[in-house]
């Protein structure tokens, strides 16, 4: 687990090649996305890290239910209650009504690219042994307006990696919790570090997910907090067109 702090008020957890981010609004915090399920250690640590206990959460707030950012919301919920929040698209697929994610054969056949291959691996035991996680009590934010959570974040509507993904902005401090529809790296990418899109494979809609970048370029945005790969700084606008490129 690393630990980076990204202003007064936002910290950003690198846990098993998945960022999640801690929001503090006084003594309360909001938890954008949790890790995978074997990063719940590591994510009940940041919280203390930063000198706060799990109980400070008062809401969680999901970009998307893939295994790797849903992983830690049981280590929340089962011992403290805390409240679990995405866009209405999104909770169907948290509560597993369908399902849009890698399949087993897709992770195979990425073997052939080293990198990848050490992803593959470090996936399998950081998923096992819930694999067919889902979530049951998932509540709805509405999008484009300030939530009732520490931070007054706001759901930015991305679909495409998922249909119902949904980005987060803090527009008190410029900040954007991209999830995956904006990533700066990931062990599979062939694109190095900086603003891309995530290889095909994970994205349910490949379109979807341009579109959805492209939609950012208007988001009053200069710090971007991806699901995968380094904090970004900068206008969001720039990070937008590297992305497209
Ligand atoms: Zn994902």
């Amino acid at each position: 687990m690393h630990v980076i702090r990204v202003n007064d008020r936002v910290h950003m957890v690198t846990g098993t090649n998945v960022n999640w981010a801690l929001v503090s609004d006084g003594t309360a915090l909001t938890l954008v996305d949790t890790g995978y399920l074997n990063d719940s250690a590591a994510l009940l640590a940041s919280i203390t890290a930063i000198g706060r206990r799990p109980e400070d959460v008062t809401a969680i707030l999901l970009t998307h239910a893939h295994l790797d950012h849903i992983g830690g919301v049981p280590a929340m919920v089962d011992r403290f209650g805390t409240p679990v929040l995405t866009g209405a698209e999104e909770a169907r697929h948290a509560r597993r009504e369908y399902l849009e994610q890698i399949t087993p054969v897709e992770m195979l056949r990425l073997c052939g690219h080293a990198p990848s291959r050490r992803w593959v691996l470090d996936t399998v035991r950081a998923v096992f042994p819930r694999i067919r996680m889902s979530l049951r009590e998932v509540g709805v934010v509405p999008p484009n307006v300030p939530l009732d959570v520490p931070g007054g974040l706001v759901a930015v509507p991305t679909p495409g990696h998922t249909s119902g993904h949904t980005a987060y902005l803090m527009p008190s401090t410029g900040v954007l919790f991209s999830g995956d529809a904006l990533v700066t790296g990931h062990p599979t990418s062939r694109r190095g570090e900086g603003p891309q899109r995530l290889p095909e494979v994970f994205n349910t809609s490949e379109q979807g997910t341009a579109d959805a970048i492209a939609s950012l370029r208007e988001v009053p945005a200069d710090t971007l907090v991806p699901g995968h790969g380094g904090l970004a700084r900068g206008p969001l606008s720039g990070m937008v067109d590297a992305a497209l490129r």
